[in-house]
């Protein structure tokens, strides 16, 4: 997904819970996840090329790591780095994947659907016929060459790859409200999750903690 939709997403979803010094970590991290290197070898930060259980296991682990940071280590701008990096992957499930097709599928076509009604797909590994774009490298670079990418696109990809399925940018088609609306429901979801999380083992003061409530005065 474009950069200005992640920040759009993520302000949308959790951006009155922070400061803005918070709010532009957060985003920052999430960003730093679509650094070339980030999206031409690891497909399971983007939720791409199938790597659709690694891609959860990488937002789990990145949860764990946020309470070890905040809780273990005191460290809250590690805590709030590993947040912004989940929630990038989490928005990224909703571009690459073909839950908003599924979805307004069964609504009779995305005509007849409104975005806003969309559901979050809150187990991806046990939704039948969910499915990601294959992420191949040959045809990410070569689609973005000048000129000679548009012909790539049209000719040479195949209709299970990335380029030809993704949800990134609202030309993309009439789905990519539905991929916005969706991932923006999920990235709050995910805040609940992890707010719970340091709740259950740190205790409301670090739930507040990493919201940066300052404590109640005695
Ligand atoms: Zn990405």
């Amino acid at each position: 997904m474009q950069a200005r939709y992640h920040v759009q997403i993520t302000r949308a979803a959790v951006g009155d819970r922070f400061t803005r010094a918070d709010f532009r970590r957060i985003v920052r991290a999430n960003l730093s996840q679509d650094r070339l290197p980030n999206l031409v070898f690891h497909p399971e930060l983007h939720f791409d090329g199938g790597a659709l259980r690694d891609a959860q296991a990488y937002i789990s682990q990145q949860r764990r790591l946020a309470v070890r940071q905040l809780l273990a280590h005191s460290d809250r701008a590690g805590a709030l780095d590993a947040f912004g990096r989940l929630t990038h992957t989490r928005q990224d499930f909703y571009a690459h994947s073909n839950w908003a097709a599924l979805w307004t599928a069964q609504q009779g076509g995305p005509d007849l659907a409104e975005p806003e009604e969309i559901p979050i797909c809150s187990d991806p590994l046990t939704t039948p016929g969910l499915r990601l774009g294959n992420a191949s490298a040959i045809h990410y670079l070569a689609c973005r060459v000048p000129v000679y990418g548009r012909w790539h696109v049209r000719h040479l990809v195949p209709p299970d790859d990335h380029e030809t399925m993704n949800l990134d940018h609202p030309g993309r088609g009439p789905l990519f409200p539905f991929a916005v609306a969706a991932a923006t429901k999920h990235t709050a979801v995910e805040l609940e999750t992890l707010l719970r999380m340091l709740a259950r083992d740190g205790g409301t003061a670090a739930r507040e903690l990493f919201l940066g409530d300052l404590p109640a005065a005695e």
